[in-house]
């Protein structure tokens, strides 16, 4: 049994600017909340613009030394955090659920995938490779080279404290990057406890900085139009993400934009509809609901609806909801009352249009920001809760009639991260897979997220890709060198 206090009291507080942690050069402070009872977990630096700017300085000091460290030094170093993050995944996942809130048993999860993003890097950071050839004409040779892009600006959410962040950590190490790293500020915890585990590891000082801060805007920003900082990566909401393109757009920085979702999950007639229930669980309950690949908008055959709707009516209602790091829970609170308070106002809404609730349909009980799990059917297309994002345990079911109208639904969205199909049918499978506007597609299967497959999304859901060999490709650049024989 973890010493909860003593745990908190173990996660460093401060700034981690060129090996140091520091107080912010203000004094000033910000105060991380549990979202499952209120109480104030802890206080942290925030950073002023200055100290943000120390960061990227420490960043660019400590660039070119660290792209000379062997690829062989750089993996070891991310198969030793790999290791070590394993070790304690009981203390990483109490973390998380402390200061984000869902239940131990996901949390749990969250750590074993966060980690693996180290493993597949420290594997890749031995495998950079360029190419040799000759000119098609003979008269010269072809070599290119891949090389670090250079300091990284990486703005992570809250939604997924730990892997958010090991998915870009992991391949900038790998490639040779330095970096300032700004967790978002209600859940900053579970990033301090990873960069003093990184720095255990040996990560040398300046590679790897880290910026808490309650100014958010003006601390990045600055940092964003310096001219000597090379990439953003940032993953959160698509609004944000647009403002971020804006910024870069002076310096040409190479960026990755992980955004927001509006994901379809489509049942044919000819699913397998236990497995598409057992699915549509993960692919909407997974992290509260609260995850950028969590299905949006169920389409369901109108042959097949009233057996799907049961059945998965039935299991979340059964689902219970309170404390994550209590037993037996399986939903717990959402991030804050503003994103409570933000579901509950589509469900009315959706409700007031003419959808039918099935199961839950308000809060649950408090303190935390709690939600029932919610099933509504009779869902007008049209209805604001199937056109934004929901970030809640809300599924909204609507029927269709002919596949041609189930991909046309599915693509009605500005965005385009990911869409699930489910179908026993092979050559139905690959025609949706080509036809559906998205990044990443899950055919009868809920939950598609892979440290070896590339993450990522078209339109609105951002561009750049997470994970697989495309991950490092992010933090490299190819130089072409001609070269007369
Ligand atoms: P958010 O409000 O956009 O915040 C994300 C991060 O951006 C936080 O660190 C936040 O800092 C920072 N930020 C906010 N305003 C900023 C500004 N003006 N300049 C620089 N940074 C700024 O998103 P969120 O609510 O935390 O996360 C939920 C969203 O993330 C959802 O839309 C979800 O779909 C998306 N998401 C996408 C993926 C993906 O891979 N596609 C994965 C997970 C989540 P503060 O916390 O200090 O405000």
């Amino acid at each position: 049994m973890i010493d909860r206090q003593a745990l908190l009291d173990s996660v460093p507080k401060g700034l981690y600017i060129d090996g140091q942690w520091r107080d912010s050069s203000d004094g000033t402070t910000l105060e991380v909340d549990n979202p499952a009872t209120g109480e104030v977990l802890a206080t942290i630096a925030s950073a002023t613009p200055a100290d943000g700017m120390a960061a990227l300085d420490a960043a660019v000091a400590a660039q070119a030394s660290w792209a000379k460290v062997p690829p062989r030094e750089r993996g070891e170093i991310l198969r030793t955090a790999y290791e070590k993050i394993v070790e304690r995944t009981e203390e990483f996942a109490l973390l998380m659920t402390l200061e984000m809130g869902k239940p131990l048993a996901e949390a749990r999860g969250e750590v074993a995938y966060g980690a693996e993003f180290f493993r597949w890097f420290s594997e890749e950071a031995v495998r950079i490779h360029g190419r040799y050839s000759v000119a098609p004409n003979g008269a010269s040779r072809l070599l290119t080279m891949k090389q670090p892009v250079g300091p990284t600006l990486m703005i992570t959410p809250w939604n997924f404290p730990l892997a958010m962040g090991t998915r870009k950590i992991g391949p900038a190490i790998a490639a040779g990057c330095t970096m300032v790293v700004k967790p978002a500020s209600q859940t900053p915890l579970t990033m301090l406890a990873l960069v003093q585990l990184l720095e255990e590891c040996g990560v040398p000082a300046g590679v790897l900085n880290v910026i808490t801060t309650a100014h958010t805007g003006e601390v990045m920003e600055p940092i964003i139009r310096d001219p000597r900082l090379r990439k953003l990566t940032f993953t959160g909401s698509t609004q944000v993400g647009q403002r971020l393109v804006e910024q870069s757009a002076q310096g040409l920085l190479r960026l990755s934009m992980e955004l927001g979702g509006n994901a379809p999950f489509i049942v044919f007639d000819d699913a397998d509809i236990d497995a598409a229930v057992t699915g549509a669980m993960l692919a909407k309950m997974r992290n509260i609901g609260e995850a950028c690949t969590a299905a949006n908008r169920f389409l369901v055959h109108e042959s097949v609806a009233a057996e799907f709707s049961e059945k998965f009516a039935a299991r979340m209602a059964a689902l219970t909801v309170g404390d994550g790091t209590k037993d037996g829970i399986d939903v717990g609170p959402l991030v804050d009352q503003k994103a409570r308070d933000g579901v509950d106002a589509l469900v009315q809404e959706a409700v007031a249009a003419g959808a039918k609730v099935v199961v839950g349909g308000g809060h649950a009980e408090g303190p935390g920001w709690f939600y029932q799990p919610t099933v509504l059917t009779d869902v007008p297309a049209d209805a604001r809760i199937a056109v934004e994002e929901i970030f809640g345990p809300v599924a909204p079911i609507s029927t269709f009639q002919t596949e041609e109208e189930a991909l046309t639904r599915a693509n009605d969205t500005a965005y385009g991260l990911i869409a699930y199909a489910f179908t026993r049918d092979l050559a139905r499978a690959l025609r949706v897979s080509e036809a559906l506007e998205f990044g990443m597609v899950g055919i009868n299967q809920g939950v598609v997220s892979n440290p070896a497959a590339p993450f990522g999304g078209v339109k609105a859901s951002g561009f750049g890709r997470e994970g697989g060999f495309e991950g490092i490709d992010e933090y490299l650049e190819v130089k072409y060198v001609g070269i007369a024989p």
